[in-house]
């Protein structure tokens, strides 16, 4: 492309809170025949809110919440703040959790009141070994109202589950209707139960979904893709998001996300809005029509 065309739909981008920030991303949108998302903060707000805990007959739901929000009190993550939150809400004030750890994809760990307490998904409860059927049936049709569960053990024994549900953004909708009307495939990458994935999944027609995805998995995916032939852009917000957006042909970074993955995108949606795929795809096709 010339220069100047890329200058014009670099700027018509930009004001559309589409930034265009390499030529080639501008030549490849075009191209692009699958978009990958990441669930959490790209199709959701990534802002969850607390909605059911769970507890054995050993535990008041109280108690469980209270361990809960004094681990998440060391984390980072969206799920952290919606436990730590939402025990707020209820009075429930942490206690001061020991030495903190955290399992990449899978949960935390520490101890609390001399009690040692987990808590994250299944592969957590296994690796603990953990004996999740008391509380299967239920986790299961939490999941299917596409919320995230996560299951908390004291000790060695199950003593409750947490659940969470991430509003999907108001313009996710929109954004991969556009997508699927210009013949482009959308698919849905998450380190999130598969479950849960299929249900958010199914309320937005998308067509492909990898579930249970380890963070370090995630680049492998495009790769794999890329492998079958697909022109593949990566829409991501998180830390564990940048190895796969510079591996995609096109990285798109929201925004509202990581610094990281920002730095390892071509795009960015500056709020989030994933109709700005579509957008970009628009901008692309003119400046290439310009040239050609
Ligand atoms: P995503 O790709 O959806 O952002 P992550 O890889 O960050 O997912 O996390 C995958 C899963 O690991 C979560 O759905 C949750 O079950 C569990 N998990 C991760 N971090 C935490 C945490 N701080 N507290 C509880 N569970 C967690
Ligand atoms: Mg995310």
């Amino acid at each position: 492309a010339t220069p100047m065309s890329i200058m014009v739909s670099t700027g018509r981008g930009a004001q559309s809170g589409v930034l265009i920030k390499n030529a080639e991303a501008l030549e490849v949108m075009e191209k692009i025949d699958i978009v990958v998302v990441d669930k959490t903060g790209t199709l959701t707000e990534g802002k969850p809110r607390l909605m059911e805990t769970v507890s054995d007959k050993n535990f008041s739901a109280d108690a469980i919440l209270r361990y809960a929000a004094s681990l998440e009190k060391g984390s980072e993550h969206p799920l952290a703040a919606a436990i730590v939150a939402g025990a707020e809400e209820k009075g429930i004030a942490p206690t001061q959790a020991e030495n903190f750890e955290s399992v990449t994809g899978q949960g935390v760990r520490d101890r609390i009141d001399n009690h040692l307490i987990a808590l994250g998904n299944s592969r957590l409860m296994e690796t603990e070994k953990i004996d999740i059927t008391a509380l299967r049936q239920q986790s299961e049709s939490l999941r299917q109202q596409g919320q995230t569960v996560m299951f908390i053990a004291v000790d060695g024994q199950l003593g409750g589950l947490i659940s969470v549900a991430d509003p999907i953004k108001p313009s996710t909708s929109e954004a991969l209707k556009a997508l699927h009307e210009s013949g482009v495939k959308v698919a849905m990458l998450t380190g999130d139960n598969q479950t849960t994935a299929d249900a958010v999944a199914g309320k937005l027609g998308i067509d492909r979904v990898e579930a249970e995805v380890l963070p370090e998995q995630k680049s492998e995916l495009i790769k794999q893709l890329q492998s079958e032939g697909y022109i593949v852009a990566m829409a991501g917000d998180g830390i564990n998001d940048a190895p796969a957006l510079a591996q995609a042909h096109v990285g798109i970074a929201m925004g509202t996300g990581a610094d990281v993955a920002m730095e390892s995108a071509g795009v960015t949606l500056v709020k989030g809005d994933l109709r700005g795929i579509a957008r970009c795809r628009q901008l692309s096709r003119a400046t290439m029509n310009n040239i050609r």
